[in-house]
């Protein structure tokens, strides 16, 4: 097998990669010398601007993940640019926060095309080259809300628990591929979506920290080990599982 620095660069999909958590997800990955497409709804020049500054590659498209259409420009554009996909990474989500008796259908549609649906958009995308390839990394971001519940994120949570059985069983289907599929489950995160959210006013920072082994809000860097690890030749034997890294809330 060719070293991690013989080998062609990898290209590596990053939804949501504008801001936040997946901000950091793209910087990492372009400091492991992957090429890095970032697909979001805003303008990614920040990340851009990041990943330069890094001597990274990176390209940037407006999409909205929850539009099949709109996957599939994007899909067409990085492919037409860089041939293939080597690394998915299904970050992009939202996360109002609203009793269910408040939640009308349009919401929940939204929080469900937007966290599950676009896994399949974009998965259907890139799958296939993967497979062809015979080598393959797909992560996808989950939430420790999976497993406290807290009220007001019934939607949300089950979007969550839905992507936590997609990865379970499209590991089982893509691993003779040489594919894995993990997901990652963050605690509360300091993130521009968490930040403009009744987050900081509920006071859950504050809180959570005094819950957490490590008595501190967590930052987007603290997840970037995370998927750099997953993403690597070394994560190769570790697929279907979902990684909970929210600064030891969970001590499971
Ligand atoms: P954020 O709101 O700070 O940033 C999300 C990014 O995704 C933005 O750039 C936004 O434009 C983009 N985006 C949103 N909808 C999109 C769409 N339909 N198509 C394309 N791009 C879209 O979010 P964050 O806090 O960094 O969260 C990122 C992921 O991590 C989400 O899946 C979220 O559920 C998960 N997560 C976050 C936390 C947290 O505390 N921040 C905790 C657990 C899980």
């Amino acid at each position: 097998m060719a070293s991690e620095t013989e080998r062609a660069k990898r290209v590596a999909v990053v939804t949501g990669g504008a801001a936040g958590i997946g901000q950091g997800y793209a910087l990492q990955l372009a400091r492991d010398g992957h090429i890095v497409a970032v697909a979001d709804l805003g303008p990614a020049d920040e990340t851009e601007k990041l990943i330069r500054e890094a001597d990274g590659e990176v390209f940037s498209a407006r999409c909205d993940v929850a539009d099949a259409d709109s996957v599939a420009q994007f899909a067409a554009a990085v492919t037409d640019r860089f041939g293939h996909v080597d690394i998915l990474v299904h970050n992009a989500g939202i996360y109002p926060i609203v009793p269910f008796a408040q939640t009308d259908w349009a919401t929940w549609r939204r929080i469900m095309d937007v966290n599950l649906d676009s896994l399949f958009h974009l998965t259907k995308a890139f799958l296939p080259g993967m497979e062809q390839k015979g080598w393959g990394r797909i992560v996808v971001m989950a939430s420790a809300t999976f497993h406290s519940g807290p009220a007001g994120m019934v939607a949300y949570t089950a979007s969550k628990g839905g992507v936590i059985g997609f990865v379970r069983t499209l590991a089982a289907e893509v691993g003779e591929h040489g594919i894995t599929v993990n997901a990652i489950a963050p605690g509360l995160v300091r993130t521009p979506g968490t930040l403009s959210g009744p987050q900081q006013e509920l006071g859950l920072f504050d809180t959570l920290a005094t819950m957490q082994a490590i008595k501190r809000a967590g930052v987007p860097e603290d997840l970037a080990g995370t998927v750099s690890f997953l993403t690597s030749d070394a994560a190769a034997f570790m697929t279907g599982q979902t990684l909970v890294v929210d600064g030891g809330f969970a001590r499971a």
